[in-house]
């Protein structure tokens, strides 16, 4: 035998939880080393001795063949003296004061489990919370680390003998699996009614009280609710899900009319991809994304003999769509009635819609209680379950760079890229490796669409979706995420960052804060985050600066307006204002928001355009309405100005008459980017004005006289013409389409000249409308731009935070 040598490993990372010990132990067996490998509250460790030969095979695959959930962030081998052990054994965990470390989000059942949910054989056979620690919950059930049974919501199920045997053998699939259960020992599901439909359904069924039903039974009733119509409430991984039968109009329409949701989308879930290709365009890169381990709802192209009621996206060709994601959901598919054909490959192919289990813009609904509290005006019965969710998290949407309406089936997968939309379940709390040293910090985000961010050495922890802090129990959701998240990670900020914005909840809480804490608090203009926050995802590096195309709906400026048209040269510490969309009028705010009518007039006043009396929002608004609007405009009495892009495109669909009034947040730009032509070429023009200057077509102009203005009165005269010329609105909507992604290659240009800066880097949540996006890259590309967008990080507000860290930590460093 050749001569003993020893190694010991430092790893840190995604690396307890997720079967690594067990993959450690079998893979020193196999290569027969001796010695041991332990769980801090850093890492793992791990101290091997044997053959040199060995030793250098352990250290190759222990990196190349780790777990699949397993995330390996730093990797440390030294040299050891060889202690002469005689085995290989895991040794008991040891905590480390102050070390942390990331913890897996939830993952989806994975292929074993789910040939075991479907083997008649196995003693786990139709068990709703089969899982191992390959998949399962995570995130939503940690309480406090370390991550041991007794710190989640699994502590209060006893295991019975044999689960005991499957947690405590390290070559088992269940070696230390947290969640770990099964029929015996485990929770369980059953049904029961809401009182409103018990009192509706008394009359005709003579027991009188619907009884609660278990188990199989439970399901089976589920499917059959559903099929009949019946609007069930579903408890899943984290939340509520409201369900219905998507493809019954009758049955969507009552839960749009229970739940006060109008007509922004409902996410639907199959149970296979044969399904998804029934009803949607579905490439190979597509089909990845939503096999994926994540299981995100990723946003397709319909297809038109779809059997999907219309009224799952009203105006839209595209749906959300999700495949089940834990052995309780493929169950809902399961063929109940006949045992003999049940198996994974002949589950039935239904769809359902299952949107979050909330009322309107509340947050999602995890407690059983809390349901039947909250949920019984929108359903009928609910299908709970006794594993109790710690934290909730909503599903994550998805939406394809490379694919969309225009596209119909995507051949080309290399350039299709997922960008998500949402960041939420299946994602948080993995942290995203950030280009710099982190200091302890907050950085609060956003009023809508919510999420946090805390940062220490090289991690930025993004928080799940929060949602829209308008009401009181988000704001909770969001204090409780906080200290949620400052307890796993071990983080106490020293400084905290919020968005300009004053009447945000979430700046308020930052000042609150920081007066309470006695930390500093840096205020973070809203579009500079945005682009910081690309710039951090694509780990940019601090002393380079970048063109910054900021285009969204809402965020507060450094001159107090509504800024969202934005061309910043920008890097983390500071940014200069290029260019921007000219200001137009907003009469009365938020109410303009509401209804696009408003805003098409108000920028035809700007403009200068008569308000003719065959134009949609003449027509739409009535007399009253028009002259108290012309008197707000002419007075100037509370009519804020903005340069959003997000109020470009309402006034664009308004004109048109695709949207005159909204009920969710940039339903015209949807319904606009849904109707684009994508044969036309055209384009409308825009003209640019220097500060000090002439408005002129000639570009480039050089900018050194302040912000250049990017003015829309030719844009609105020309639609105004083609609208009299009887021109389809699928031509106008792709022609203003084209006429803004020219503009943006039109003013990167000049930037560039002026600059020599040629990396752009596009954020904002119009982003999100892949035709502008996938117009404008083209160009930019074309004329030799490096463009950098978002993909891990959402567009929209819900990246914004990660900028603000990024930012206010910069400017702490310049400081020092
Ligand atoms: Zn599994
Ligand atoms: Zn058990
Ligand atoms: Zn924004």
């Amino acid at each position: 035998m050749s001569k003993l040598t020893g190694a010991r490993y430092h790893i840190t990372g995604i690396v307890q939880g997720v079967g690594f010990r067990p993959f450690v132990y079998s893979l020193a067996s196999q290569l027969e080393l001796h010695g041991w490998v332990k769980n801090t509250s850093a890492g793992v460790e791990i101290e091997v001795e044997g053959s040199s030969k060995s030793i250098q095979e352990f250290t190759t695959r222990l990196q190349g063949e780790a777990p699949p959930l397993a995330i390996i962030d730093d990797f440390r081998v030294e040299t050891h003296q060889p202690n002469d052990y005689t085995q290989f054994t895991i040794v008991k965990s040891e905590a480390i004061p102050q070390a942390f470390q990331p913890i897996s989000p939830d993952v989806s059942v994975c292929d074993d489990c789910l040939q075991e949910l479907f083997d008649p054989a196995d003693r786990r056979y139709l068990y709703p919370f089969t899982n191992c620690t390959n998949c399962g919950p995570r995130f939503t059930i940690i309480k406090d680390i370390p991550y041991d049974r007794p710190f989640t919501t699994m502590s209060e199920f006893d295991l019975c003998p044999e689960c005991l045997v499957e947690y405590t053998d390290p070559l088992d699939r269940r070696f230390h699996a947290q969640p770990v259960a099964c029929p015996e020992c485990g929770p369980h599901v059953w049904l029961e009614f809401s009182p409103s439909y018990q009192n509706v359904k008394e009359q005709t069924i003579s027991a009188g009280k619907l009884p609660l039903l278990k188990g199989t039974d439970a399901f089976v009733t589920t499917q059959q609710l559903l099929q009949e119509g019946i609007i069930l409430a579903i408890k899943g991984l984290g939340g509520f899900h409201i369900a219905c039968d998507a493809t019954n109009p009758a049955a969507v329409e009552r839960l749009r009319e229970r739940k006060l949701r109008v007509d922004k989308p409902f996410a639907v879930m199959m149970p296979n991809l044969d399904t998804v290709r029934k009803h949607c365009y579905l490439g190979e890169a597509e089909a990845e994304v939503l096999i994926s381990r994540e299981r995100p709802i990723l946003i397709l192209p319909r297809r038109p003999e779809s059997s999907i009621a219309e009224e799952i996206a009203p105006n839209q060709n595209t749906i959300g769509v999700m495949l089940p994601y834990t052995p309780l959901h493929y169950l809902l598919f399961n063929v109940w009635n006949s045992p003999g054909t049940r198996t994974l490959d002949n589950l039935l192919p239904l769809v359902f819609v299952m949107t979050s289990g909330n009322m309107s813009e509340e947050p999602i609904v995890t407690d059983n209680s809390e349901a039947i509290q909250r949920l019984d005006p929108l359903v009928d019965a609910y299908l709970m379950h006794n594993r109790p969710i710690h934290v909730r998290s909503d599903d994550s949407v998805t939406r394809n760079y490379g694919s969309g309406p225009n596209r119909k089936e995507s051949k080309d997968n290399h350039s299709v890229k997922v960008t998500l939309i949402r960041r939420s379940r299946g994602y948080a709390p993995t942290p995203l490796n950030i280009p710099w040293d982190g200091i302890p910090m907050l950085a609060t985000g956003a009023e809508l669409k919510n999420t946090f961010c805390l940062t220490r050495d090289k991690y930025a922890f993004l928080s799940h979706h929060i949602g829209d802090m308008e009401n009181y129990e988000t704001l909770l959701s969001f204090e409780e995420g906080i200290s949620h998240y400052e307890r796993l990670f071990k983080i106490i900020p020293e400084a905290l960052a919020y968005d300009l914005h004053p009447n945000y909840l979430a700046t308020r809480y930052a000042l609150k804060r920081a007066d309470q804490d006695g930390i500093p608090a840096y205020g973070i203009q809203h579009h500079h985050a945005h682009i910081a926050s690309c710039m951090a995802e694509n780990g940019l590096p601090a002393s380079q600066p970048v063109i910054g195309v900021s285009f969204d709906g809402t965020g507060y400026g450094e001159d107090g307006a509504i800024w969202g048209g934005e061309f910043l040269i920008a890097d983390y510490a500071t940014c200069t204002r290029f260019a921007h969309l000219a200001y137009a009028p907003l009469p009365g705010g938020d109410i303009a928001i509401r209804k696009p009518a408003r805003i098409a007039l108000a920028y035809l006043w700007e403009a200068g355009l008569d308000w003719e009396t065959d134009i949609a929002p003449v027509l739409f608004l009535s007399n009253q309405e028009l002259l108290a609007l012309k008197s707000q405009l002419e007075k100037n009495v509370n009519t804020p100005k903005t340069s959003s892009t997000g109020r470009l495109f309402d006034a664009v669909a308004s004109l048109i008459d695709v949207r005159q009034e909204i009920n969710y947040e940039a339903q015209a730009a949807i319904e606009l980017e849904a109707l684009v032509d994508p044969n036309e070429e055209k384009a409308y023009t825009f003209e640019y004005n220097l500060s000090n200057g002439e408005p002129t077509n000639e570009f480039p102009p050089q900018s050194n006289v302040g912000p250049v203005k990017i003015e829309h009165k030719p844009l609105f005269s020309e639609i105004i013409t083609d609208l009299h010329d009887g021109v389809e609105t699928g031509k106008i909507s792709a022609r203003f389409h084209n006429g803004l992604a020219l503009v943006v290659k039109d003013i990167c240009i000049a930037m560039r000249n002026s600059s020599s800066i040629n990396q752009v880097v596009l954020s904002g949540g119009v982003w999100q409308n892949l035709v502008l996006l996938q117009q404008t890259t083209k160009l930019l590309d074309e004329t030799g731009f490096e463009v950098l967008c978002h993909a891990a990080v959402p567009p929209n507000d819900g990246g914004l935070a990660l900028g603000q860290v990024a930012i206010a930590t910069h400017r702490i460093k310049n400081d020092q």
